[in-house]
């Protein structure tokens, strides 16, 4: 058994690559998801890329398929619920479907939990057993590798620190709760608290920019933001005491003044002894994190 293949399905494409035993990409494929057209169409283009990929390669090299999907999803059963970026998406099993249209073992995963060993296994959190990837983007997700695994909590929803409560009474998220970290630190709060502040439509990189030209309400702000991240990073410590804390997504795109914040605030923490420093190090894999967290999650992702 040599190949593994990942398949990394978004709302607006599929991407699809084939891993060999070094842990190195030797084929990849990318398609719209046309998501529109719905779950039975998707799925056929999934297997189109997956059939593209192991053209030339007989079944009994490739040890599994992985595809890491939106949540929400039950890795350990399988069942995709439905994503807000894939219309039509109502309960469906995707994982025996896949492994039923392809005749091969597939597992799924949430992307959030892919791009997570992917960055454990082979990016920024190479060496470490207990990692915590959290990804910052227009939401915050997350994932917990625990021991080397992902670790799926009762229902696969563990580690979705975006909506741990930080704040009582804080702003409304999209999941119905109020002060959700995700409400108060993504790239849709800043982008919230510029037009609020400013009146200007402003995303994180503009923000940051405005920021290190010397804008003082700019740099508020931020700080601000870095301020509930951090605090958002001291619960996830305190929860899984991970050695490193892996940050991705766009707005870790800030680089250095975030990293250095987030770093200050973490060693703030009293309880945590600063015999035990926990390092926040910015992701490495990008947006191929994905892919290949996905062709990475049949060799060993759950048990
Ligand atoms: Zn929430």
């Amino acid at each position: 058994l040599t190949y593994t293949v990942g398949v990394d399905l978004g709302g607006t494409k599929i991407a699809t690559v084939l891993m060999n035993e070094n842990r190195a990409i030797v084929k990849s494929v990318e398609v719209a998801t046309e998501a529109a057209k719905g779950p039975e169409i998707v799925m056929t283009r999934m297997q189109g890329t997956v059939e593209e990929v192991l053209q030339g390669i007989s079944a009994d090299e490739v040890t599994g398929i992985g595809i890491g999907a939106p949540g929400p999803l039950n890795a350990m059963t399988g069942m995709v619920y439905s994503p807000p970026n894939l219309p039509g998406w109502d309960k469906i099993p995707l994982q025996a479907e896949m492994t039923h249209r392809l005749g091969m073992q597939t597992v799924i995963d949430n992307d959030a939990n892919a791009a997570a060993l992917a960055e454990a296994m082979l990016g920024a959190g190479v060496g470490t057993s207990h990692m915590v990837y959290v990804t910052v983007s227009t939401g915050i997700g997350g994932g917990v590798v625990y021991d080397g695994r992902i670790f799926h909590g009762s229902t696969g929803a563990a580690g979705e620190i975006g909506h741990t409560i930080v704040k009582q009474d804080g702003p409304l998220c999209p999941c119905g709760n109020h002060g959700c970290l995700e409400a108060l630190a993504s790239g849709t709060a800043i982008r919230r608290l510029a037009k609020e502040r400013f009146g200007k439509d402003m995303d994180s990189r503009m923000v940051a920019e405005a920021a290190a030209t010397g804008d003082k309400r700019a740099k508020e702000l931020l700080d601000e933001v870095y301020r509930w991240l951090g605090i958002g990073l001291i619960n996830v410590i305190q929860m899984y005491d991970p050695s490193v804390i892996v940050v991705g997504g766009g707005v870790s795109r800030i680089g250095r003044p975030l990293f250095e914040a987030l770093e200050q605030v973490v060693a703030s923490n009293r309880f945590r002894s600063a015999d035990f420093p926990v390092r926040v190090l910015p992701a490495k894999l990008g947006t191929e994190a994905g892919m290949i967290g996905a062709a990475l999650l049949p060799i060993g992702a759950w048990s």
